[in-house]
């Protein structure tokens, strides 16, 4: 292979490595802003009053996985009071006598405790003298388990007796419906960030993740991009074809949007026939971007029973905004964006508007 092959190679791996990184920085950002609260910090504080509260020295939260047929440590203490995680499964089965974990899930026992030397208890660390332990579900009213609470080691060495477990239990449930109602808040949070009609971000989460984008360039020296993307005559669309067509192509339009750009870009429709897109680290081939974006919505000849005879299609205009230094605020970006996007359609639409690209004053002064 030729030398300058290679070197081509070498670069286009390097650069999907960058952008892989990127990737997962951006999404756990999103993340922290979709999810507002913070799961782990609540299940260290199940553990702790766990621990300090009922007197055991380890206490593990063991939750189902997803598929069901596993679970393991969503959050544990360790001997020494350090936090630890493990993302270990602990296979569940359905059948009788296939460990205490599979039987307290299944609901065949309603607590495990033993005052022996364990040979096998499932999450412990057999290195560790265990002592006694007891392993109770993390289950609500008639529910099936979502998980188990596992302790050892009470205090003193003293043995569990069966009032340790019944207080130990009535906890467990009082969690379990803690961990059930944070989860449905995350779920509710989670469709506030969602328009119903397109299924990609609205309004709410665009602007917060707007804010956190700007500030993040702000504060590292980054560059990102804002495109408004505002559909062209929209009105006349839906009082030639009705209001449900309509709706059929905001759809369609939303679909070509999300499958033109990359994952870490965040499209939004921010209003009735308009749509954002923040992407991240972009600055010189926005135009690429743009174009494709313009080419796209207008050869996707609406698939709408209503249109199909006729030659008509669908586009959109194009307002372009690039920061790259500078203290202005958010609203400042998107009103550059705006007169970019009403340049657009004073100048016949079906294309973009000026590329306005904000500079901080160093910045201006070194080019000069
Ligand atoms: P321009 O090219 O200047 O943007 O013209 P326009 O007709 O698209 O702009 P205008 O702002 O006058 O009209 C926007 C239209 O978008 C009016 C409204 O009926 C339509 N619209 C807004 N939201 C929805 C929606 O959810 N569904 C449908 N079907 N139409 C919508
Ligand atoms: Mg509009
Ligand atoms: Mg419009």
């Amino acid at each position: 292979m030729p030398a300058s092959n290679q070197l081509k190679i070498r670069k286009l791996l390097k650069r999907q490595k960058y952008e892989h990184e990127l990737n997962l920085m951006y999404q756990s950002i999103l993340e922290g802003i979709r999810k507002e609260l913070n799961f782990n910090n609540f299940l260290k504080l199940v553990i702790q009053s766990v621990c300090k509260g009922l007197g055991f020295k380890r206490a593990g939260i063991f939750l189902v996985d997803p598929d069901g047929k596993s679970v393991s440590l969503a959050m544990g203490i360790d001997k020494k009071g350090r936090y630890e995680k493990n993302k270990d499964r602990i296979p569940i089965d359905l059948r009788p006598g296939q460990g205490h974990f599979s039987d307290i899930i299944n609901g065949r026992k309603k607590f495990f405790y033993s005052n022996d030397v364990p040979r096998r208890m499932p999450g412990a660390d057999f290195h560790i003298p265990v002592f006694n332990n007891a392993l109770v579900p993390l289950q609500f009213g008639r529910e099936k388990a979502i998980g188990a609470i596992a302790v050892d080691n009470l205090n003193k060495n003293r043995p569990i007796t069966k009032a340790d477990v019944i207080r130990l239990m009535n906890y467990a449930t009082e969690v379990g419906l803690a961990i059930e109602s944070f989860r449905s808040h995350e779920r509710m949070v989670s469709l506030s960030f969602t328009d119903p009609m397109t299924g990609l971000y609205n309004r709410r989460f665009f602007d917060k993740a707007l804010a956190q984008e700007l500030s993040r360039a702000q504060r590292y020296d980054r560059f990102f991009s804002l495109l408004l993307i505002d559909i062209d005559h929209f009105k006349r669309v839906n009082d030639t074809y009705g209001h449900d067509a309509g709706d059929e192509i905001l759809q369609q339009i939303a679909e070509i949007l999300q499958s033109n750009i990359r994952s870490l870009d965040v499209v939004a429709r921010i209003g009735g026939e308009e749509f954002a897109i923040i992407l991240p680290e972009t600055q010189t081939h926005i135009d690429v971007v743009v174009n494709r974006l313009l080419k796209e919505v207008r050869i996707a000849k609406p698939r709408i029973a209503s249109m199909i005879s006729e030659d008509q299609n669908v586009t959109i205009s194009i307002g372009q905004a690039s920061y790259q230094g500078g203290t202005l605020s958010a609203a400042d970006l998107l009103k550059l964006a705006d007169k970019s996007l009403y340049e657009a359609k004073r100048t016949g639409r079906d294309k973009a508007g000026p590329h306005h690209i904000t500079q901080s004053k160093a910045r201006k002064k070194k080019r000069k």
